[in-house]
């Protein structure tokens, strides 16, 4: 069987590792002319980690992170509002709640894959005639296969051919991240919280700090690298330190902004021998740090389900059977720590606090443990 794989992101080029040990053919369609990721941390939790190692490239991609270690929640003042101890996580999970740069694991997962890549692929049209599926793309060139997974992204060309109506929707609130040189004083991850906005700081190996930024802000709004800079500056003057010595000193140029969408109003995954993984079928809110992990999930349940159905339709179906329920509730999960965090009212931002502070942030915790600790063997498992 031949697989044909768009995209090369995280969930691209997990499944075509996952479809290459399944024994499958893989093409990789890739629209970029490199295969690359630009600057930002990434936290890989436990359940994805376990993958990883199933798939063979888990203790590859371990050598390029860090453990996170504890870190703390606390107030735009500095205030420490409760510890959050990773152990407990880590213990339930079975491995640690890996940092790394995004680029390290792109490459990581580059490396793993040993199918055929086409870098300047970047798709404009898909058929389906009988068994095979077909690929068009923005160069002149086709391609044919059993299986087309559309791994393009949050804006996925794949799904908007399949499924028009659905739309990636703005979840009220837009994401800067940055790199720079870690300051000495910051030694553990932190997220601080203040009206409408938060900033978290987290530790990178070699000497390097990740940090997010997310406010309440209109959707659209189109930043200069310049104005990225000034906004960050905006929003977070007189948070406590060293947030203002953090933006300033971020390269203008090295700061991402996006908007913060889920996608809705997409009926299913699948269309005949088409299968959509990753953010093109589920783009969430950062919040909960499983979007990339989500799509290694896909990645890897899509590959054992063709690997178990000698007819694709029925993989596909077992596929989303086993997908949809789980990401689902990782979505509303997500979505509900975001807007409990970007809170703008004054009173309802003291209630929030006090109850994270009275309860030691259990909640948080048991809703984050809910997806970190699941390991292989239980996402190949029906359970709706
Ligand atoms: C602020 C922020 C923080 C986050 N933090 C985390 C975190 O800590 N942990 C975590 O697990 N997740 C996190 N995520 C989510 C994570 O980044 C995404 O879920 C993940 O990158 C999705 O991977 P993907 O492969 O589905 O899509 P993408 O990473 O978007 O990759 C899609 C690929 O397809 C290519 N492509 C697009 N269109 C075409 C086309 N027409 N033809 C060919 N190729 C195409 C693109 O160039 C790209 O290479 C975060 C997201 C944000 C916004």
């Amino acid at each position: 069987m031949r697989a044909l794989v768009v995209g090369g992101g995280i969930g691209g080029l997990t499944a075509g590792i996952a479809l290459r040990r399944a024994g499958f053919g893989v093409d990789l369609y890739e629209r970029a002319p490199a295969i690359r990721e630009v600057g930002a941390g990434l936290s890989l939790w436990p359940n994805a980690l376990h993958v990883l190692d199933e798939i063979g490239v888990g203790a590859r991609v371990r050598a390029l992170g860090h453990a996170q270690g504890d870190g703390r929640l606390m107030t735009a003042e500095g205030r420490t509002l409760i510890e959050m101890s990773m152990s407990v996580i880590e213990e339930a999970g079975g491995a640690p709640v890996l940092m790394l740069h995004r680029a390290s694991l792109i490459e990581a997962l580059r490396t793993g894959f040993d199918g055929a890549v086409h870098l300047g692929h970047e798709l404009t049209d898909v058929a389906q005639t009988g068994e095979r599926v077909r690929a068009t793309f923005a160069n002149g060139a086709t391609a044919e296969g059993d299986v087309l997974v559309g791994a393009d992204g949050w804006r996925s060309a794949v799904r908007a051919r399949v499924f028009p109506g659905a739309r990636a929707e703005y979840v009220g609130y837009s994401g800067l991240r940055g790199v720079v040189a870690r300051p000495a004083s910051v030694t553990q991850t932190s997220e601080s919280w203040g009206r409408g906005a938060r900033f978290g700081l987290v530790p990178l190996v070699d000497g390097r700090l990740y940090w997010f930024a997310c406010w309440n802000a209109p959707e659209g709004q189109v930043l200069s690298s310049a104005e990225r800079h000034s906004r960050a500056l905006e929003t977070f003057r007189g948070w406590h330190a060293p947030i203002e010595d953090v933006i300033r000193s971020t390269d203008p140029a090295a700061i991402l902004h996006d908007d913060v969408r889920e996608i809705v109003d997409l009926p299913t995954w699948v269309h005949g021998r088409i299968a959509l993984l990753g953010d093109a079928a589920h783009a969430m809110t950062p919040n909960l740090g499983q979007g990339g992990c989500s799509a290694i999930e896909d990645a890897y349940v899509l590959a054992r389900c063709l690997a178990n159905f000698p007819q694709v339709e029925d993989a596909l179906d077992r596929y989303v059977r086993l997908r949809r329920p789980r990401v689902a509730s990782i979505v509303r999960d997500s979505r509900a720590f975001g807007s409990f965090g970007q809170l703008e009212n004054g009173l309802a931002r003291r209630v929030r606090d006090a109850i994270t502070v009275a309860t030691k942030g259990r909640y948080g915790r048991e809703v984050v443990l809910r997806y970190a600790r699941t390991r292989p063997h239980e996402l190949l498992e029906v359970t709706e």
